[in-house]
């Protein structure tokens, strides 16, 4: 009897379909590590082939998870019911439009290969996620990934103008376009944006542009503790400044990073003190932007207003410096892996005026449990990577870190705050859809999908359907990213 691979193969070419081991293992998971292999891992050289795959996929009802870099934290990109693996990574197609300011993108294209393109033309893409040099736009359409500059400048949704792409059936379809205004109806655009491939496949995106900053000033501002941090952070948008950038790093995280830096390139570390090796601080990684002007008057309000009680400050001489430190900055995720051999990663985001009861819920937190939670984040939109490092060998050690989890996305709901921010569901966060949502919203959502797919066949087991990562292992591969 012919199988759906068979079916398969009577309309891809055989280059398009992999089988291998290692290829199904490589698709078989994303940043969270837990790896369920698919069948097969598909690239269609084209649209036609997209379309005969979904519609092979929905008569079969064949589960069908698209991919781009695989970069989620959340499993989003796992194909956890298995099926087949649709990876668009290599669709990297992509122009910029200047008399629009736009560009036209396939989903393979990175984040950092379009703000490059967009550069050229004095144009700039914001949407800044720290794994801006693999993730897809694909991907960060689907997760609506946020990154440094969100409290500036939006999130990933705030530049989407159109999407083209497929329904589960394999039709085309086309929502919005190369357009600044769109009244047509229902907003499915913004729907399948931050849907995690659950509703639709991307094939093709419009982005929106922006005049690219031509200045841009950093500094590095050192506390003796969170609180202090955190009160520094306050007296800025007490200011009005809102910088291009405010990054908070608690001790713990600063410690984690130094130890990662002073290891791998301690040339890295020359505006870190030495001394905080030893004693650690909290730290504020601030940027502002615009016209020279505008980003000189904007970081000496910065400093008049959260310079007075920082131990130390350190203004960044050169381009390249300042460069330095956000690589450093966008190693903390990384860093984490100092501390204990598993993280859990959480990127919480709360009312701007919640942070300080938040803080010290982390501190009881880590207390009560002994186990480091590494926390650092955005501190101008809320938005925290909170991390809890455990050893998974350790039974003692899992069961605290799933306490732990479990305590923080109920304190963070208590403080009107959402359990996820920019990074997603996928399904390590499933057991907490019902803390954040009510049995009426979680319902609307259920209903959405089914009108989208009902056969569900798209990414199945993401979003609604509660998953407990804590019965499957995590292989310890290295990924792209890791150091
Ligand atoms: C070191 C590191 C730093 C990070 N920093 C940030 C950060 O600052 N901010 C942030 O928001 N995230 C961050 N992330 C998370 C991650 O990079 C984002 O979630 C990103 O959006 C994933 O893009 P991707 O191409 O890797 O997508 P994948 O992981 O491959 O897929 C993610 C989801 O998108 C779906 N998808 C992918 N392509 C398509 C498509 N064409 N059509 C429909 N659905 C699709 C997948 O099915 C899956 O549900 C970080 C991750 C790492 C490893």
């Amino acid at each position: 009897m012919e199988t759906p691979l068979d079916r398969l193969r009577d309309v891809l070419p055989p280059e398009a379909i992999d089988t291998s081991a290692e290829g199904t293992f490589r698709a078989s998971l994303d940043n969270l590590r837990l790896s369920r292999c698919p069948e097969a891992v598909l690239r269609p050289a084209d649209e036609d082939g997209v379309a005969a795959i979904l519609a092979l996929a929905n008569e079969h009802r064949m589960p069908l998870t698209t991919r781009g870099a695989g970069s989620a934290t959340t499993g989003a990109a796992t194909p956890a019911d298995g099926g087949w693996v649709l990876d668009l990574s290599g669709w990297k197609q992509l122009a910029v439009r200047e008399a629009t300011m736009s560009a036209f993108v396939q989903p393979g294209v990175t984040v950092k290969a379009l703000d490059n393109a967009a550069a050229e033309a004095g144009l700039a893409y914001p949407p800044d996620p720290g794994s801006a040099t693999h993730a897809t736009l694909g991907g960060t359409i689907a997760c609506n990934a946020g990154g440094l500059r969100g409290a500036k400048y939006g999130v990933t949704r705030d530049y989407v103008m159109g999407l083209e792409g497929f329904l589960p059936t394999g039709e085309f379809v086309r929502w919005g376009g190369n357009l600044r205004k769109f009244a047509c109806g229902y907003n499915i655009r913004d729907l399948w944006i931050g849907s995690e491939g659950t509703l639709g496949i991307i094939t093709g995106a419009v982005l929106r542009l922006i005049p690219r900053p031509v200045a841009r000033r950093t500094a590095l501002l050192a506390y003796s503790d969170e609180p202090a941090a955190l009160a520094a952070a306050a007296a800025i948008r007490k200011r009005r400044v809102i910088p291009s950038i405010l990054e908070f790093l608690d001790r713990e995280t600063v410690a984690a990073t130094l130890r990662l830096w002073h290891r791998v390139a301690p040339d890295k570390l020359t505006a870190f003190p030495r001394a905080w090796t030893a004693d650690t601080p909290a730290l504020l990684l601030v940027e502002t932007d615009g016209e020279p002007v505008q980003a000189d008057a904007e970081m000496a309000a910065v400093l008049e207003a959260a310079g007075t009680h920082a131990a130390h400050r350190h203004t960044a001489a050169s381009a390249e410096e300042a460069e330095t430190l956000w690589t450093v900055r966008r190693s903390c995720s990384q860093a984490m892996f100092e501390l204990g051999d598993t993280k859990l990663n959480e990127d919480v985001v709360l009312p701007l005026d919640a942070q300080e009861p938040f803080f010290q819920a982390i501190e009881r937190l880590r207390r009560e449990t002994g186990l480091p939670m590494p926390t650092f984040g955005h501190a101008a939109d809320g938005n925290f990577h909170v991390h809890i490092m455990y050893d998974a060998g350790n039974p003692a050690h899992r069961d605290k870190a799933r306490d732990g989890i479990r305590r923080l996305m109920e304190q963070v709901v208590a403080l009107d705050g959402a359990i996820s921010g920019e990074h997603g569901i996928g399904l390590a966060k499933t057991p907490f859809m019902a803390l954040q949502h009510g049995a009426a919203e979680l319902a609307v959502m259920r209903r959405v999908k089914e009108a989208f797919d009902p056969n569900k066949i798209l990414n199945p087991g993401k979003l609604l359907e509660p998953f407990e990562i804590w019965n499957h292992p995590r292989t310890k591969v290295r990924l792209p990213w890791d150091h």
